[in-house]
């Protein structure tokens, strides 16, 4: 080592210390600062909470010129990191929509007179007309882009002016660009670089085992799930927990069946601001033990004793999986991530698959649409008659691909561009995703080992994890689980049968004769209704009668024709078409039999 890169050694541990107040780097991030201290491009592959701030903040206050530009995408994000930096007493600051513009100015004012250190702007602010040209005027030494998967059209939180940072901050060079994520995949790396148009960056890629999550896999009916999430909670070493349910409406509902249980509050993007708020803080400051949430939940959320993190159902991909189940055990201490799937979670799936990324077909229909004058989304809506949801997400990737673009006072207008090719790998690349997340909760490779290979980790052990369910076997929770399963499966087989006279059965009173009193509870009963619904062997249909004035509303279920042949199959009942006729030769009777009653009433009255 020479003298030089010795004092710097120094002088950056020196730093560390002094500024920031730490005792040591955690792994790897020494050698991260000093790439960027010396002034290479760099990207920075870390999980959650590894530390990567600090790898371009303490690069910037040990060098001489140094400022940085931070482009964050989170408005909660920013005023984080500011506030952590001005705790610190270094000069931090940042201008994004929700200050007010005197405050921007000053901002402003301030990086101008080289007063400023850190100066956070969100991505749309290099849009702004101006802002860029004032920032080349005031050049930074170095410019950080955090949360930079939302530069690639693969990352999961796709952001069209992300899309523009490569031209807009190539106005901004020499400075150093040093780009940090947690949740690149080998792909999205490539894409960043390629993107941001990075210079011989150096790549940090490691940190992606976690010791001491304990990981769980089942497969579980829908139905079942609630249930099985009520006996794992039940364990009081399990809380606090955060649950991930696939839709909004599900988080509501499994929140009111464990709201008399256990204290607990729901989170999702259809609710008020101000009630997100509140929930989140009751669970971040210890009165709620669970939170149900959909994946809204999380981003900056920093708690570190969540003991469990259960998803009862199949996430949208892996990457969004190792992020949410990174949320637990920030303490260190062992903890738990309980994924509940089934293979037929994949509809759900393919519905927001159709619903985010419509049929290119569609596509085509819109810009046609747009061609001929529709100027808006709701003229759009009105001329092709699709719902609002779909041509919203068509007109959303028709802007990001070329298809068309915002013109003067907003109207759309059609592009030349070559949109079709990009959109249908930006499809296929989200389809692919799905995919390997059900390839993950089939394997039978270690669960860890399978994550960290996903993201590609560097400088891995390459050892089994030893906690996981494929390491251990099943564990307490799993076996309890199976249990159910087991219990459930048996009651799957008991309604079918019992379904087997009937050419279809009010559920009510089905319910009443043969589950009530074998102790079962309503919700269960309908759960394996569903399920067996899913699966295509029974069909509900919904009925109404009136009485005194009022409708009452009720379903009748029956077997269906591949539900007859699955307990041919078991060797529970003959064949589909002799099920059939006794079901005939029952109801003709029963006609018969009714008829004959009739007739001996009226011969009873002559
Ligand atoms: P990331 O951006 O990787 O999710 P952050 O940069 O926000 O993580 O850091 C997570 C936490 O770790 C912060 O509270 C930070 O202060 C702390 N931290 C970072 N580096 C160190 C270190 N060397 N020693 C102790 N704590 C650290
Ligand atoms: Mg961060």
């Amino acid at each position: 080592m020479t003298d030089q890169s010795g004092r710097l050694l120094s002088s950056i541990d020196h730093v560390l210390h002094e500024v920031f107040g730490f005792s040591e780097f955690r792994p790897r991030q020494r050698d991260v600062c000093l790439s960027a201290w010396r002034g290479n491009d760099v990207l920075l592959v870390m999980p959650t909470g590894a530390g990567k701030s600090l790898c371009y903040q303490l690069p910037t206050v040990a060098r001489v010129d140094g400022r940085a530009l931070v482009v964050s995408p989170l408005i909660a994000l920013i005023e984080d990191q500011v506030g952590k930096l001005r705790a610190l007493g270094i000069a931090a600051d940042r201008i994004h929509s929700g200050r007010s513009r005197p405050d921007s100015w000053e901002a402003c004012r301030q990086w101008r007179a080289g007063q400023l250190q850190f100066l956070f702007v969100a991505p749309e602010r290099l849009g702004v007309p101006g802002f860029l040209d004032f920032l080349e005027e005031h050049k930074p030494a170095l410019i950080a882009v955090d949360e930079a998967h939302c530069i690639s059209m693969w990352g999961h939180d796709f952001r069209a002016d992300y899309r523009q940072l490569g031209p807009r901050l190539a106005r901004l060079r020499p400075a150093n660009i040093v780009a940090l994520t947690a949740t690149a995949t080998p792909e999205v790396q490539r894409d960043i670089v390629d993107q941001l148009n990075l210079k011989r960056p150096d790549i940090f890629i490691h940190g992606f085992r976690r010791k001491n999550i304990a990981i769980d896999v089942m497969e579980i009916t829908p139905g079942a799930r609630t249930e099985s999430l009520i006996e794992v909670l039940k364990d009081q070493g399990r809380l606090p927990a955060i649950v991930y349910a696939p839709t909004r409406k599900i988080a509501e509902s499994t929140a009111a069946e464990l709201k008399d249980k256990f204290t607990c509050g729901v989170f999702h993007a259809g609710m008020p601001t101000g009630d997100r708020q509140t929930v989140q803080d009751a669970f971040l400051g210890g009165s709620i033990d669970v939170m149900v949430a959909t994946i809204a939940f999380g981003m900056g959320v920093d708690k570190a004793n969540v003991r469990t993190v259960i998803h009862l159902a199949m996430p949208g991909s892996v990457e969004g999986y190792y992020q949410e189940i990174g949320r637990a055990g920030r303490d260190g201490q062992l903890c738990h991530a309980i994924l509940m799937y089934a293979p037929i979670d994949r509809k759900t799936h393919d519905y927001f698959l159709e619903l985010n990324y419509p049929d290119p077909a569609i596509l085509e229909r819109v810009l046609d649409a747009v061609k001929q004058g529709s100027s808006d989304r709701d003229e759009v809506v009105g001329r092709l008659g699709l719902s609002p949801d779909i041509v919203k997400s068509a007109l959303e990737k028709l802007l990001i691909h070329g298809g068309i673009r915002v013109g003067s006072e907003h109207r759309l207008e059609t592009m030349d561009g070559l949109w079709e090719r990009s959109y249908l790998r930006q499809r296929r690349h989200r389809v692919e995703q799905l995919a390997k997340a059900f390839s993950f909760a089939q394997s039978k490779v270690c669960r860890m080992l399978n994550l960290i290979h996903h993201f590609g980790d560097r400088d891995d052990s390459e050892e089994s994890c030893g906690i996981c369910d494929v390491c251990r076997g099943p564990s307490s929770a799993t076996k309890m689980v199976q249990q159910l399963i087991t219990e459930d499966q048996t009651a799957q087989e008991t309604l079918l049968e019992g379904l087997i006279p009937f050419q279809s059965k009010t559920s009510g009173n089905f319910f009443r004769e043969m589950f009530e009193p074998q102790g079962w509870s309503r919700r269960r009963f309908e759960g394996i209704v569903w399920d067996l619904e899913a699966k295509g062997l029974l069909f509900q249909s919904a009925q109404s009668f009136t009485k005194n004035g009022k409708q009452i509303d009720y379903s009748r279920i029956g077997l269906t024709d591949d539900g007859r042949a699955y307990l041919h199959d078991r060797g529970r009942a003959p064949s589909v078409s002799e099920q059939r006729k006794k079901i005939e030769d029952r109801q003709r009777s029963s006609t018969r039999k009714s008829k004959a009653r009739k007739r001996s009433y009226f011969a009873s009255l002559k």
